[in-house]
């Protein structure tokens, strides 16, 4: 027997609908690329949402075409979001610190026919356009009398020009939950970069589950300045919840350096913010340096790779701000899980709760996961068995945008992580499994090896990555960047893991360096720094 209630298709239109009709005076602000700060509301976006859906009808662009955006986080971005998919096209938000080659690539395999990008990216785009064979319309998202002269892109037009001579009403069509919404490119640290198509539905679900309290609790009392891009999984679903929620955002737009962050969020009154570490440490070097404190904030929810406890210590103990700690991938929408206390962890000693607070989190409803050891069996979750950490799940994808074959194990996803589950559900990574070490047949965390050295006052940042050795297989090393002026040692540092962690983990050299490369959403480039250390022999080797 069915249920006797409404079927009506879950499309992300309803969001900007809903925004519209029930916090239409809520604002966004946005700090712009000319430097300049813009201002408006929700009805705004919804009315600009329909004139970029009139613009995509007029080009008789037909339903499924991709739609391109190589942008910041900003008010145009946001009212392409919605334009572009809530009128049945799928929005692609391109990564634009990618190599111009790969962003050819991407553009192609995607079958771009329309790419909206910022003056930021103009010489970007100049220098890959003639390669990117399926677009028919370049967009610069600028005023209309700010379209320069001469760029040599073939029919360039205005953002403004394009939409702004649009009518504001539009019906938005209604179709199946199911149809693709937006895309986005794995990083893509081995091979070519792989897509990851949303749904309506997946969207929508993940709108719901990411605002709920124990998950990234997002509410209409919230100012949200959301640090990591729009073009990195659609800002961890940051605009859909928003719109779903009606709280105020505030975009950064290209400054995102500790000193404009940090004025930003105090001039707006931010509540709540997110982002990757890295993003975080020059927030935090800017306010230490400054002796600054926060007014307004007093979340952040961090993600995308391991949030060094460090981090957690200075946003908590210095500056009253709670941290969030989360884990999801660009697969999964992106969230999978969120490290919130339950009930009976509130009255533990600090130090216990920290050692909670380093988990990635619990699995949000939604998102199942199990981890299973090299047999595939299912391991037990007792916090202390380790294995490939395998989810499903609504937003989780089940193929990828031209994939040849399925990634999926038995209906599970295999993430590439390497975690534990302990009794409570809370899911701690212990590496990527290609960046596990074996030493001697046993794993060492990368992970804990890095967060040790981040714990030392003179240390920036540090990766650490197995070296080959004739006896044990693989020994770890460190690679550490030192904080500006700072002074540390290869011994004082080898000497600082005694008593953190079994002296077999201990890693067996510290390598001092400039940089450790970033990949093209923040994370450490592990594979780009075995290749930098390609000549590096371990001592007494
Ligand atoms: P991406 O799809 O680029 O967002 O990358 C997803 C990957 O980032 C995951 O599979 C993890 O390896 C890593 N990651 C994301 N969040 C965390 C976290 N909180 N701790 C450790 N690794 C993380």
């Amino acid at each position: 027997m069915l249920g006797l209630m409404q079927n009506q298709p879950m499309l992300i239109s309803s969001l900007i609908d809903y925004a519209e009709r029930h916090h239409g005076d809520g604002e966004i602000v946005s700090r712009r690329v000319e430097g300049d700060i813009h201002r408006y509301t929700w009805a705004d976006v919804a009315k600009r949402s329909r004139q970029v859906a009139n613009a995509l009808d007029g080009m008789q662009l037909k339903q499924g075409s991709r739609v391109a955006t190589v942008a910041w986080n900003g008010y145009r971005h946001l009212e392409l979001y919605f334009g572009v998919s809530g009128s049945g096209r799928v929005l692609h938000t391109l990564n634009p610190r990618l190599h111009p080659d790969q962003v050819v690539w991407i553009a192609n395999h995607a079958e771009d026919e329309v790419v909206c990008f910022e003056t930021s990216f103009l010489a970007l785009i100049q220098a890959v356009h003639a390669r990117c064979t399926t677009v028919k319309q370049w967009v610069l998202m600028c005023d209309a009398d700010k379209l320069p002269a001469d760029t040599g892109i073939p029919g360039l037009i205005s953002y403004e020009a394009w939409v702004g001579k649009e009518a504001n009403t539009y019906t938005w069509p209604v179709f199946d939950e199911n149809t693709a919404s937006s895309m986005c490119y794995t990083s893509g640290t081995t091979g070519h970069p792989k897509a990851a198509l949303y749904s309506h539905r997946s969207t929508i679900l993940h709108a719901y589950a990411a605002a709920l309290p124990d998950v990234m609790c997002i509410s209409a009392r919230d100012s949200i300045l959301p640090v990591v891009p729009m073009f990195h999984v659609n800002a961890w679903g940051i605009p859909y919840s928003a719109a779903l929620t009606g709280c105020k955002l505030v975009f950064p737009g290209p400054a995102l350096d500790g000193k404009s962050v940090y004025e930003l969020m105090e001039t707006e009154g931010v509540t709540y913010s997110a982002g990757v570490p890295t993003v975080w440490q020059m927030l935090l070097g800017h306010m230490k340096a400054n002796n600054l404190k926060f007014s307004t904030l007093k979340r952040t929810v961090i993600g995308g790779s391991a949030c060094p406890p460090a981090m957690i210590t200075a946003f908590n103990d210095d500056y009253g701000v709670e941290v969030l700690h989360a884990w999801g991938m660009t697969e999964l929408s992106p969230l999978g899980t969120l490290c919130t206390l339950k009930n009976k962890h509130l009255g533990l000693p600090e130090a216990e709760k920290m050692k909670i607070r380093l988990k990635q989190g619990r699995g949000i409803y939604g998102i199942d996961m199990k981890i299973v050891g090299d047999d595939g069996n299912a391991l037990p979750h007792d916090g202390k068995a380790y294995g490939d950490l395998m989810v499903k799940g609504p937003w989780v994808v089940r193929d990828y945008y031209k994939g040849e074959s399925s990634p999926l194990i038995n209906g599970w996803f295999p993430t590439g992580d390497v975690a534990t589950i302990d009794a409570d559900g809370f899911m701690q990574i212990t590496d990527r499994s290609k960046d596990v070490i074996k030493s001697g047949g046993e794993w060492i965390s990368s992970i804990d090896i890095e967060n040790i050295a981040m714990a030392h006052p003179a240390v920036q940042m540090a990766a650490c990555i197995g070296m080959r050795h004739p006896k044990w297989d693989e020994r770890p090393i460190v690679a550490v960047v030192k904080k500006p002026g700072a002074e540390v040692t290869r011994d004082e540092l080898i000497a600082f893991y005694e008593g953190k962690t079994a002296k077999w983990q201990v890693p067996d050299d510290v390598v001092f360096v400039d940089a450790i490369p970033l990949g093209a959403t923040g994370k450490m480039l592990k594979t780009r720094l075995r290749e930098v250390l390609k000549d590096y022999v371990l001592p007494g080797v």
